[in-house]
């Protein structure tokens, strides 16, 4: 057998596993709602771009030291949480991050990063396929640089090639839409360049942040929904969550922040996720099954006009059962801000 072919065949048997792996963990998740089904973590809030629509990120921290990631993820997996997603900050810029993905799957739960992918090589894809990365996720905002986006195409299609030949973990783009992105046309370019390298491809919305959903303009509607439409299709395809969002509208929802889902922050806080910092802001340390069980069953008020999609993804699996029974008000994710956000 060849060398390209044996590739080959490695490949499609890691990605039989990974999605084997992954239907276990949503029939445990619809089993029981008492852990944590994913958790978003951050080693390091430096980032090496400034895309101005983002409010997660400094140019100053220093990276988490790894012995406290791991106590962190032992933590997370005595929660039972089913996926550890790291993020920043730009999580490649972390000089022990292979042995933060290790620890992860050390404990069987599934790795994901997100990451703007400007530091990948092919060693340093290799890399993470030996720490056991199963899924990576790279936000392209344009065709070319601008001074919104630096995460544009024409950067990283090189770096795209590069995992194409040689990542064995699953790779989603995510293009945009919305406020500040000029030419909504580029959209569709980033989705299909993804599609014809082999990945999946998503696409996501960034608005003004100064006041109440606003519906996208006709020309980014076209575009967006051209976009869902396209083959490979995602599961954040399946819920109409940001289709409310595109037409301005709230959507109606319970939101599991919290329980399902928990942000944890470069100081080892929980909070509810990338937009509600401080709510609730324990340290991960002492949050117990008793605090999933309570955000389970807790309101945000917020929740109407929320655009965090993959808090949404994550609540879908508990939709049907468990109405909340007490209420936080948290402010609204608009209110007081007037920067871009990127919706995820
Ligand atoms: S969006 Fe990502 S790449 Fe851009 S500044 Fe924020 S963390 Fe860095
Ligand atoms: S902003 Fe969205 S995800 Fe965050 S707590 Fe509010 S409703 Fe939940």
């Amino acid at each position: 057998m060849s060398v390209a072919r044996k590739k080959t065949l490695s490949r499609s048997l890691k990605g039989v596993w990974r999605k084997t792996r992954e239907l276990a963990l949503v029939g445990h998740a619809l089993l029981s709602t008492r852990h944590a089904v994913m958790a978003q973590i951050v080693p390091m809030r430096f980032c090496n771009l400034s895309c101005a629509y983002c409010n997660e990120y400094d140019k100053v921290s220093a990276p988490v030291a790894v012995e406290e990631m791991s106590r962190r993820i032992d933590h997370l997996a005595r929660l039972g949480t089913s996926i550890i997603t790291i993020s920043g900050g730009e999580p490649l810029t972390h000089p022990d991050l292979d042995q933060v993905i290790a620890r992860i799957r050390h404990h069987g739960r599934m790795a994901g990063m997100i990451t703007n992918g400007y530091l990948l090589n092919p060693e340093r894809i290799q890399a993470l396929n030996r720490a056991g990365l199963d899924h990576m996720q790279i936000s392209i905002d344009n065709v070319e640089p601008d001074e919104i986006s630096k995460k544009s195409l024409k950067v990283l299609d090189k770096k795209l090639q590069y995992l194409a030949e040689y990542a064995d973990f699953h790779v989603n783009i995510n293009s945009v839409v919305g406020g500040g992105i000029k030419n909504p046309q580029d959209a569709l370019t980033v989705s299909h360049r993804a599609l014809e390298l082999g990945f999946t491809s998503t696409i996501g919305i960034i608005h003004d942040g100064s006041g109440q959903l606003k519906p996208l303009q006709d020309e980014e509607r076209r575009i967006y929904f051209e976009v869902r439409n396209l083959k490979k299709k995602n599961y954040s395809r399946f819920n109409q969550f940001q289709v409310a969002i595109a037409d301005g509208e709230p959507n109606q929802w319970r939101c599991r922040a919290g329980s399902r889902y928990l942000y944890v922050c470069e100081e080892g806080l929980v909070h509810y996720c990338s937009q509600q910092r401080g709510w609730p802001g324990i340290p991960l340390a002492k949050y117990t099954r008793e605090h999933l069980n309570h955000e389970f069953l807790t309101e945000k008020s917020c929740s109407p006009n929320c655009t965090v999609s993959c808090v949404h993804q994550i609540s879908y699996i508990d939709h049907w059962r468990a109405p909340q029974n007490t209420r936080v008000n948290p402010p609204s994710q608009h209110e007081e801000k007037s920067e871009l956000v990127q919706i995820r």
